[in-house]
């Protein structure tokens, strides 16, 4: 038998063309005995990173994961691609736990989960009998949660440190989706690891749609955005479970199907419900923050928050079980103070007032998320250390037109109001300040000042967000700490010098204006036959009592629905389809999708799938603006670059090329200015040869990186 390479494990036996981030590497890196400690997005594929050695090692892998409930699909999800794999948690009878151990013994598993406390378990049973077994490789799932710095600190995790003393020849990989500087420190310490090697990936989920709403009437405001995902699976938290339990009822009433998840309901319940909405029956669970970790269903279209979670982190693992598919799915967060302020109460850790100062702080940058004016993918890798400068164009914040004024005026009665108080008051006492507040919080003195009063004519609200565009612009900046002050800046004397005008963004007038780009790049599939599939899958689902990605993810069949393959070979290609699952589904599979081919006179068009790279969502969305185009053409007449006016008008610099296209075809534009000429006729070509069909990501994909949608669409534009 000839060994395989780990790439041939990838096509093989799970069914992937490409490895993803530094997977390859960090496969590398343990097979050649050496430690390392992988961080990945949630999603990013950090399973295989043990899973492929798993199967090239001699021995046994052992898995130590937190999440009992999350072993069972993660086996049946190995066995599914004929991986032997077992777990030991509580959850087992006696009979079957000593036919796992049986199995172990005598050497028929690849793979072993454990719980961490079942691992050093009262007299080191648990470690005796490993002694006497092979262990190939040690795989710390989760390994977040032995850093009291981060956000789901376990104290069993800490006596995984004898790990590497009892076991020094066999590599141990930690992983986890948890990027903090001083937890990455803690994992590296405490499991005795100082020489790993460390695979540090972007956060970046491209896929996924930030956005953040105020909550004024969420419940309505929850209606209306449901109203338009009706069948798409989702999750939706709130912070209490009775508020839990109320909205999945209200929810079901208007005719959802809803299902309600928390620490307060039995077990058999929780189950029931979890496995429901695992296995599609079920499309909503609304759910306290005890839901969701290491569920692992992969077409989760849409993650809500009712209320706000209390950390950046939670909110980016809560948020990162959408889409994990890589399709385009959505997170939308319901914001105010109110609930920063509550939060805050529950914030303290008792007796531990440098674990409670973190905690706050933590709670802190939560609220400036919520109420960010700029790029919120750009906050949340800045947030996890990692440089991004562009925005994203796949958030609230890039895709909302924003019209701005000269606020001069207005900036200057701030600047003046903060200057007067002594920079020592908060935003809120300065706005009742500003409009005159009789109040009695308003000090005697400040009655007297001359600016007291002088921004009468303008509403709460409205201050608010002028102060916080002010603090975006730099022209005020805001202290830390549990009451914030707002200070002058280096740009502040300026203003109130009356030498630099300042712009706001005009109130109220946010135009959303979110395309559908992502959506037609994505979604250009038969439908239809998608529903089809979906139903055979879950035939085969209920046969083998497995959830249904278990059998084949979403993402497998919108590919099989997009590409229509005809034959063996063909749907060989199809990323997902793994020997084993070929052999178990893939005629029925075929039958099906022949068969609609068939009735619809359609036919293969697997030569549109690129087997080089991995299908790439689109993020950058395209916006089709009104007259704002000339306004842009103006400007980029002026002189100016791309991301200047970007820049200039708080647009996508997507959007402003988008403007600018517009113009080649009436000639006020040349092409040359987008698109070099010696790629003109390569793209024209490949543009013909998908015609009539629309859709520029096949002609994208045909045409690769190194041509750009921009270009593209400037081609096609002319044509
Ligand atoms: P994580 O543990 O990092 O959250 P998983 O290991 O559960 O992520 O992987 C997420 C999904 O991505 C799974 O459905 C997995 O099969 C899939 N996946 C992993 N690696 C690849 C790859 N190289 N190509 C395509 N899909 C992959
Ligand atoms: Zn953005």
């Amino acid at each position: 038998m000839s060994i395989k390479t780990a790439r041939e494990i990838l096509k093989h036996q799970f069914g992937y063309d490409e490895f993803r981030m530094n997977q390859e590497p960090a496969i590398e890196a343990v097979l050649a005995k050496k430690d390392c400690v992988v961080l990945m997005p949630t999603g990013g594929g950090k399973s295989l990173c043990y899973q492929i050695p798993a199967l090239m090692l001699d021995g046994l892998t052992v898995v130590i994961s937190p999440l009992i409930a999350l072993m069972k699909d993660q086996v049946d999800a190995l066995r599914a691609n004929g991986v032997e794999a077992a777990f030991l948690n509580s959850t087992q009878t006696a009979a079957e736990q000593v036919e796992v151990f049986r199995d172990v013994r005598k050497g028929k598993l690849k793979l072993l989960y454990v719980a961490p406390e079942r691992l050093l378990q009262s007299g080191d049973q648990f470690l005796d009998f490993l002694r006497g077994i092979n262990i190939s490789l040690f795989a710390i799932d989760e390994a977040h949660c032995i850093s009291s710095w981060g956000h789901d600190f376990r104290s069993e995790y800490l006596r995984l440190a004898t790990l590497k003393k009892e076991f020094p020849s066999v590599p141990l990989i930690a992983l986890t989706a948890t990027a903090d500087k001083l937890v990455r420190k803690d994992i590296f310490e405490r499991l005795n690891v100082p020489d790993a090697e460390l695979f540090l990936s972007s956060f970046n989920r491209p896929n996924i749609y930030y956005a953040v709403e105020p909550k004024r009437n969420s419940y309505g405001q929850l209606l209306a955005y449901l109203d338009k995902r009706k069948d798409e699976s989702g999750i939706i938290y709130c912070l209490s479970r009775n508020s839990v339990d109320s909205l999945a009822s209200d929810l079901r009433d208007e005719g959802y199907s809803a299902l309600s998840y928390h620490a307060g309901l039995d077990k058999e319940t929780r189950d029931k419900h979890q496995e429901s909405f695992l296995k599609d029956e079920t499309k909503i669970i609304v759910a306290t923050i005890a839901f969701g970790m290491g569920i692992d269903k992969s077409n989760v279209r849409f993650v809500v928050h009712m209320d706000l979670p209390k950390n950046v982190e939670s909110y980016y693992q809560e948020t990162g079980r959408a889409g994990r598919d890589g399709l385009v799915s959505d997170a939308l967060l319901f914001f105010s103070w109110a609930d920063v302020l509550k939060l805050k109460g529950f914030a303290a850790v008792e007796g531990n007032a440098e674990q409670s100062a973190i905690m706050l702080k933590k709670l802190d940058l939560m609220g400036k998320f919520g109420d960010l004016m700029t790029c919120r993918r750009r906050f949340l890798l800045n947030y996890f250390s990692e440089e991004s400068t562009e925005d994203c164009g796949n958030c609230d914040n890039c895709t909302t037109v924003v019209e701005r004024f000269d606020g001069t005026v207005i900036a200057q009665k701030a600047l003046s109001a903060v200057y007067r108080t002594d920079q020592r008051f908060g935003m809120s006492y300065l706005i009742d300040f500003l409009r005159g507040s009789k109040s009695e919080k308003i000090r005697d003195e400040h009655k007297n000042i001359k600016t007291y009063g002088v921004g009468a004519d303008i509403s709460k609200d409205a201050w608010f967000n002028y102060f916080k565009d002010l603090i975006a612009q730099n022209y005020l900046a805001q202290t830390d700490g549990e009451f914030p002050t707002i200070r002058l800046t280096e740009k502040s004397m300026d203003v109130l010098a009356g030498n630099t005008p300042v712009e706001l963004i005009k109130v109220k007038v946010k135009e959303e204006k979110r395309s559908k780009l992502v959506a037609d790049a994505v979604h250009r599939y038969e439908q239809a036959l998608f529903d089809d599939l979906r139903r055979l899958r879950t035939t085969f689902a209920k046969h083998e009592n497995v959830p249904p990605y278990v059998i084949f993810s979403d993402a497998t069949l919108i590919e099989m629905a997009t590409y229509l393959p005809q034959n063996g070979w063909e749907l060989r290609k199809i990323s997902g389809v793994g020997d084993l699952k070929f052999d178990k589904y893939g005629a029925d599979f075929l039958a099906e999708i022949k068969t609609y081919c068939l009735t619809n006179s359609l036919v293969s068009r697997i030569d549109l799938k690129s087997n080089k790279r991995e299908r790439k969502v689109r993020t950058k969305r395209d916006v089709s603006g009104k007259d704002t185009y000339h306004t842009s053409l103006d400007l980029y007449r002026d002189g100016r670059s791309i991301s200047e006016i970007a820049k200039e008008r708080g647009l996508s610099p997507t959007t402003i090329e988008n403007h600018l296209i517009r113009f080649i075809t009436t000639g006020e534009i040349s092409l040359e200015q987008f698109v070099s000429m010696d790629k003109v006729e390569t793209i024209q070509k490949a543009i013909m040869k998908f015609q009539p069909s629309d859709a520029l990501s096949p002609v994208k994909e045909f045409l690769g990186d190194e041509y750009s949608f921009a270009e593209i669409r400037a081609v096609k534009a002319m044509l």
